[in-house]
């Protein structure tokens, strides 16, 4: 059975003082919720200090990006072994954020995929399109060529390690978000994407999270339609009240 997740993207926000805040109103106000999982993904500096601070609960940690080479001279930058040192199981890969201001293209994409799974970390696969890609009706191919070229070379058995999070640009920090309808629409055709070149079975289990100004006043509404099993917040992720009160929408 596919799992529901709700995962907080701080993105560049809270240095540690800050972090240490949230992380304490996230354990204040922490009640086990059986049956989803909770993740919270800080900025780099952070990430060793969340998976200590929260060992206490269930709440996991990721990270928000990684390169895709194993060491070396890559400046800056940092790999999936070092992640996992800190506790870091699961990253996140090919954020809009990433693609656009970054230049992530799929063939990098495509190498930080590989080098997650090689690492045995779990990826949150971004994906999405831009308002002038719906406006044109090209919403459905951008999405699954997304997918056809950043994901779709892993072996089949590589899908347990996957999770898919279908992000419109359009509804990133921008307070507007897909309507349900919007959202059930593109998760069901994730899935059938998915079923077409890994069949039904592998497609049914992938949780495919929904991400756009996701707030605890339309996350019920968004995480009740049939294909969508959970979220990955940024805005409203920085306020514990908010973000548990997402968790506990479901
Ligand atoms: P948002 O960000 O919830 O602030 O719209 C979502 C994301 O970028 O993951």
């Amino acid at each position: 059975m596919r799992e529901k997740i709700v995962a907080g993207n701080w993105k560049m926000n809270n240095d540690l003082a800050q972090t240490e805040e949230l992380l304490k109103g996230i354990k204040k106000q922490w009640e086990n919720n059986p049956g989803v999982r909770v993740i919270v993904a800080p900025a780099f500096t952070n990430l060793y200090h969340a998976f200590d601070s929260l060992r206490e609960t269930e709440v996991e940690v990721a990270a928000q990006n990684m390169n895709e080479n194993e060491s070396g001279a890559y400046t800056g930058e940092v790999s999936a072994a070092m992640l996992t040192s800190v506790g870091v199981k699961t990253v996140i890969l090919g954020h809009s954020e990433r693609r656009a201001i970054f230049k992530e293209t799929d063939e990098v994409l495509a190498k930080k995929v590989d080098a997650a799974l090689k690492n045995d970390m779990e990826v949150i696969f971004c994906c999405g399109e831009e308002l002038e890609e719906r406006k044109n009706g090209n919403h459905f191919d951008v999405v699954k060529q997304q997918l056809e070229r950043g994901l779709f070379h892993i072996a089949p058995e590589a899908w347990k390690s996957v999770v898919i999070a279908y992000e419109p640009v359009w509804a990133i920090g921008t307070g507007e978000t897909a309507s349900p309808e919007q959202a059930q629409e593109m998760h069901s055709f994730i899935r059938k994407t998915i079923s077409e070149k890994f069949g039904e079975e592998i497609a049914n289990e992938v949780s495919i999270l929904y991400g756009g100004s996701v707030k605890p006043a339309n996350a019920e509404e968004i995480f009740a339609k049939e294909d969508v099993d959970g979220g990955l917040v940024g805005g409203a992720s920085l306020k514990a009240e908010d973000f548990l009160a997402i968790v506990r929408a479901f």
